[in-house]
């Protein structure tokens, strides 16, 4: 009945939407699951040389004693550094492989890279670091510079070992370090370790037979190849005028450098298996007069308004108002007669479907205001929920195929089976191309270690892959007993906020209050108890059912395992209680000084 009275409201057939994305997620769930991919190793290696630096920028081993290594220069080991700083720390090294900071803004420099994120939300920092984004969205060049200034501001660059990757990290029980080995041949010897590699940062290649004989030019997004293309992170890919250029992925890369690509290119194909969903990007240069015009702490409360309406929570307004939290206004209006109070679960779920429902609905009529052939509208249709997959925003990818050097190969939920010598295969279609670009993505869901690219030893020659082989076991997400003052950032068993550098930000101060206490109070080591830890997996399990019940019903992707939800899934989950909770609950463990299910070995003089 309560169905039947919503459709007529709605004007859908929510039963049949039901069915429709139930179907869709069927027919592309592969019992390979995440071994569809290939690592890059081996004759792939080469696909994640550093294309940015000019010499591999070797130099003298370094061999030292330190506080704190903090392994990554992205937004997590930089913000870890700076609150480090900020808590009095001085002996501070950042390592990491890139010729540069930045993490995920460092590497990925393809043409039309921006943040679809507000910058006034994303960009952590704002009112410390006085800086004014220049628009509502930030290009990656620019976010590469604001990583490189909080760098600057918190001293962290003039150390920082570049061009460096870590080989091991293993725990040193009588000296109570970690020795960090690199191969610049460095050994560090550091009382604190913070892992903070990313979770985007190992790029991942499609398994396609064949994907080795191809002929033509190749590489991955993330590395990419102007020598080859031409042109800028700007565009203007003029080198690849007369050539036939395929790419494989429609991911939220892939939308934003799929326009230029068709602009640059003789001809572009763009092999899809999935579609994205692409809302309207409502991009606006900076209102200075508002921005001058927040009080002090605005930032903050913006972040946590946004997140707390991205997390299904209530608030009183809406500050960012834009695609991201639509589905969240959309519930209000349609089922809550008044916005701060809060629904019961079963009106929470239905409402939160319904609302979203709706929110695809207008984006698959937005495809079809758009692309002219109806064929390909009906291809660029997603049929699954919005939060499924990365949501896009955009406002050229669509256009770009009513272009008549553009063609849109939909491989129907199957991804491409077959490359050879002179191109890609799809239904028995060869597509010859002079090059072809992986928009594949990154590998999530392995293991630690073959992500991180390091092995990590702790104490009793513990390894965490082992340790972890069945599932992440932490205190909080970011630290593991028997890895004694090792910590990690990273979104498995902590909050999720989809703005990252909200999620980063908190654990970087979470991470550097209790190294900070640690170094203080003279800790020889610091570590979760093993009840601590124990009681932390079963909350995140418990608590993952909501999660994980949502993510069964989507399509396969890195969101979900490529849709094997299983016993592992659920112990790597996030915190299931959602990240607002998630934050308030760590700030106030903090406050309460204690440390609460940590064991501290003390037999060092209090620095
Ligand atoms: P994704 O993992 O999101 O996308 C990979 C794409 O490759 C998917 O479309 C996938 O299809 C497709 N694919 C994989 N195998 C095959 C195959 N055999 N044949 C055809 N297609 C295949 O990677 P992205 O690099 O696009 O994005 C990664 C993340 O980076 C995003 O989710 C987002 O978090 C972040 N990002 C953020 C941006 C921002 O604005 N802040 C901008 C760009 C990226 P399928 O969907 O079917 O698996």
């Amino acid at each position: 009945m309560a169905n039947n009275l919503l459709s007529e409201a709605l004007n859908f057939d929510p039963v049949a939407l039901r069915q429709r994305y139930a179907a869709e997620r069927d027919r592309r769930i592969r019992s390979e699951g995440l071994s569809q991919y290939i690592p890059p190793e081996g004759d792939f290696k080469h696909y994640v040389d550093d294309p940015y630096v000019n010499t591999h920028g070797k130099r003298s081993p370094v061999e030292e004693e330190l506080d704190v290594a903090v392994i990554g220069g992205g937004f997590g080991g930089v913000l870890t550094g700076a609150y480090l700083r900020k808590s009095g720390v001085k002996n501070i090294r950042i390592i990491e492989k890139a010729g540069g900071f930045g993490g995920v803004w460092y590497w990925n420099r393809y043409p039309g890279v921006a943040c679809d994120m507000e910058a006034y939300v994303y960009l952590p920092m704002l009112e410390e670091m006085g800086y004014v984004p220049p628009k509502r969205y930030v290009v990656g060049q620019q976010i590469r510079s604001y990583v490189e200034s909080l760098a600057k501001r918190f001293a962290l660059d003039d150390t920082a070992l570049l061009q460096t990757e870590v080989a091991s990290v293993s725990w040193d029980q009588a000296t109570a370090r970690w020795i960090i080995r690199t191969d610049q041949g460095d050994t560090l010897r550091a009382r604190f370790v913070c892992h903070t590699n990313g979770t985007l940062s190992r790029p991942k290649l499609p398994g396609i037979p064949g994907i080795d004989l191809f002929e033509g030019h190749t590489f991955h997004t993330s590395r990419w190849d102007y020598a080859y293309t031409g042109g800028t992170e700007d565009g203007g890919l003029d080198r690849l005028a007369g050539k036939a250029v395929g790419i494989i992925g429609t991911g939220a890369t892939a939308i934003q450098c799929v326009p230029h690509l068709a602009e640059g290119a003789k001809h572009l194909y763009v092999f899809q298996r999935t579609p994205s969903s692409v809302d309207v990007r409502n991009d606006y240069p900076t209102d200075l007069d508002w921005f001058r015009s927040q009080g002090p702490g605005w930032q903050k409360h913006r972040r946590e308004n946004f997140n707390m309406l991205l997390a299904g929570g209530v608030a009183p307004v809406d500050l960012v108002n834009d695609g991201w939290t639509a589905v969240g206004r959309m519930m209000s209006g349609l089922f809550r007669d008044d916005p701060s109070i809060a629904m019961s679960p079963e009106k929470y779920v239905l409402a939160s479907e319904m609302a979203d429902f709706r929110k695809m609905e207008e984006l698959r009529h937005r495809v079809d205001s758009i692309v002219r052939d109806p064929q390909t509208a009906e291809r660029l249709k997603p049929y699954y929920r919005q939060f499924c997959k990365r949501p896009c925003f955009h406002n050229e990818y669509l256009p770009t195929f009513n272009r008549a050097n553009v063609t849109l190969v939909d491989t129907g939920g199957q991804g491409v089976r077959q490359i050879n010598e002179t191109g890609v295969v799809v239904d028995g279609s060869l597509y010859p191309l002079d090059c072809l670009i992986f928009s594949t993505g990154f590998e999530t869901g392995t293991s630690y270690s073959q992500r991180a690219g390091y092995t990590i030893v702790g104490r009793d020659g513990l390894r965490l892959d082992e340790k972890w082989k069945d599932g992440v076991s932490t205190l909080h997400g970011m630290s593991t007993r028997g890895f004694p003052n090792a910590f990690f950032l990273s979104n498995f068993q902590s909050g999720f906020a989809l703005n990252y550098t909200h999620t980063l930000d908190e654990e970087a101060q979470h991470v550097a209050y209790i190294v900070a206490k640690g170094l203080t109070d003279g800790a020889r080591t610091i570590e979760p108890t093993q009840e601590a830890e124990q009681q932390w997996v079963e909350t995140i399990v418990a608590k993952s059912a909501l999660v994980e019940e949502f993510l069964a019903g989507c399509t396969p992707g890195y969101y979900n395992d490529e849709g094997r939800v299983r016993e592992r899934s659920r112990r790597n989950a996030w915190y299931g209680g959602g990240s607002p909770e998630f934050f308030k609950l760590i700030a106030d463990w903090r406050e309460a000084g204690t440390l609460e299910g940590m064991d501290i070995v003390r037999n060092q003089a209090p620095n």
